[in-house]
């Protein structure tokens, strides 16, 4: 009988975050429009809140407990929401898409804390400032459209936001070091990856459909190398033709009682 035992590789995507409330930021044409950065930054300082707020799920306390027990020796994860490292940064986690909590300049690559971004974008754009205040104390409630921007008071649009250039080289514009849609994972961490799949035994997909090409490739890779593939995720995946063992299930109704028998000492 085919099992997942020895080195197990874990590769997570949005389905696993579902339940921490993560909204998507990653959106397509950041670098090329200015219009399209104003944008960008304008709904990332309104849903930061949100986002620092988020914590992990049953789901993510399960792959750690799991990890921690050596049951899963690597995790390589789609989400760029750092959940998994908050219950022990020192673990395996190879962030495919990188991670929002952190922004670089795009012309010296400065590295700076998103945290610290928002405190910048706060003392520029002072009218924005107050409307988050006010959305933060619960004295207004915007309307959330289905594209997830927000009505906006005092008659603003999204073109009045300014976001300030690199505090290093003063030219340079700061990008989130997530992949954007359309970009293409950074070299190492592709070959990262392809490390990680050859030297595991199996492989664990949880919560994605793997719809993303550099998820599936992955999972595509370690099929090709022979290895135990198996799915959990709610609805199809481009990878069930792959796996020996495809669970149809929400993530967070399964791995909790999986390492809760696992780890029964
Ligand atoms: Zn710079």
């Amino acid at each position: 009988m085919t099992t997942l035992n020895g080195k197990v590789l874990v590769l997570t995507g949005a389905g696993i975050s579902t339940d921490s409330g993560i909204p998507d930021y990653r959106g397509p044409r950041f670098t090329t429009f200015h219009q399209s950065r104003q944008r960008y930054w304008a709904r990332s300082y309104l849903g930061w809140p949100l986002m620092k707020k988020a914590q992990p799920n049953i789901s993510h306390y399960a792959l750690s407990k799991l990890q921690l027990n050596n049951y899963i020796q690597q995790i390589i994860t789609q989400n760029v929401d750092g959940l998994h490292q908050e219950f022990d940064s020192k673990k395996n986690i190879l962030e495919l898409h990188g991670s929002l909590n952190q922004i670089h300049c795009l012309n010296c690559g400065h590295i700076k804390q998103r945290s610290d971004y928002q405190l910048i974008l706060s003392n520029l754009n002072p009218k924005w400032n107050d409307f988050l205040n006010n959305v933060e104390s619960g004295k207004f409630s915007p309307v959330v459209r289905p594209d997830g921007d927000m009505d906006l008071p005092y008659g603003t649009s999204y073109d009045s936001f300014n976001y300030s250039s690199c505090v290093q080289c003063s030219i340079g514009i700061y990008k989130p070091s997530v992949v954007f849609f359309g970009e293409n994972v950074k070299d190492n961490i592709r070959q990262e990856s392809i490390d990680l799949v050859k030297d595991c035994k199996s492989i664990l997909v949880v919560g994605s459909s793997l719809a993303t090409y550099s998820a599936f490739r992955i999972v595509k890779l370690a099929s090709d190398l022979g290895k135990d593939i198996a799915i959990i995720n709610l609805g199809e995946t481009r990878g069930d033709n792959l796996s020996f063992l495809k669970i149809d299930f929400p993530c967070a109704d399964l791995l909790p009682e999986i390492a809760n028998q696992l780890t029964k000492s």
